[in-house]
């Protein structure tokens, strides 16, 4: 289909047909599609702009990157489809980083596929493509992890994650940095440093707030975060716009 530059929301089109590329090609599964879905409603809601708050909270997760001694981030089709140059740059940005492939619905094919993506857009060291651990806890193909990936990380970033596994993640004493829109998640909930903001525009902030702070000691010292109030904020954006939406009768702008 051909997308008019001038069609209003010709942005989020352009990424549906290139997740829906994806998922042609089998990088993305179909429910990724689905939770894609769920992602723009959410960003629809907070304005589709990063907020004071979720800046705040990508500040903080540089420095949390930047000290962990073994960071790693988890990486899942529809990251690899929307964000594998952000990916690089972020790596860039934060040497020492570990990129895993993690998948909610593994294949053999597919994790080779997301591996692959993540190559040509620049990453180095791709784990988890033939994974050799498992996370107690979780069901079937969901726990497989690189034993010298996320199942020795102490810090581990996961944008678009399952509730379920950011839980036994935490479970395993692991810091968990989340990045979703969906302030109501499980995954935000359970997160210690939740980002509530798209997945590009957080990963570009991580990236920028990290080369700002520039070489820090890997001595896995963390400082404390407010993640109730992190989602609490994000709650508080999206109640001030309904809000105001409903005096006025009109959708905020
Ligand atoms: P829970 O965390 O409650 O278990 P879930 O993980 O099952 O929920 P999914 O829809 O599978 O929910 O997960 C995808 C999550 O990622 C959703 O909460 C959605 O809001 C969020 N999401 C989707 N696309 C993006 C995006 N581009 N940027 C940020 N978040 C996104
Ligand atoms: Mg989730």
């Amino acid at each position: 289909m051909r997308l008019s530059r001038r069609h209003p929301r010709y942005a989020s089109l352009r990424v549906r047909a290139s997740l829906a590329d994806a998922a042609g090609r089998g990088l993305v599964a179909p429910e990724g599609l689905i939770a894609h879905g769920r992602g723009e409603a959410f960003d629809y809601l907070l304005g589709e702009r990063t907020s004071p708050s979720a800046r705040r909270a990508e500040r903080a997760a540089a420095v949390w990157l930047r000290h962990a001694r073994r960071p790693v981030l988890s990486v899942n089709g529809n990251v690899a489809a929307l964000a594998a140059g952000e990916v690089a740059r972020l790596q860039r940005a934060v040497p020492g980083l570990s990129v895993e492939v993690n998948l909610f619905h593994r294949t053999a094919a597919r994790a080779a596929l997301v591996g692959r993506t993540l190559r040509r857009a620049g990453v180095r060291g791709v784990r988890g493509v033939r994974p050799t651990a498992r996370v107690p806890g979780l069901p079937s193909d969901r726990a497989w992890v690189d034993a010298r990936g996320i199942a020795v990380a102490d810090v581990c970033l996961v944008p678009l994650e399952d509730g379920d596994r950011a839980e036994a993640l935490r479970r395993l004493g692991k810091r968990v940095i989340s990045i979703d829109l969906n302030p109501l998640s499980r995954t935000s909930r359970a997160a210690d440093l939740p980002i509530v903001d798209e997945l590009c525009r957080a990963l570009r902030g991580i990236s920028r707030a990290s080369r700002r702070i520039g070489p820090s000691p890997r001595d896995g010292r963390l400082p404390a975060f407010d993640a109730p109030r992190a989602l609490a904020e994000a709650y508080a954006t999206i109640d001030q716009r309904l809000s105001r939406a409903a005096r006025r009768r009109k959708p905020p702008r």
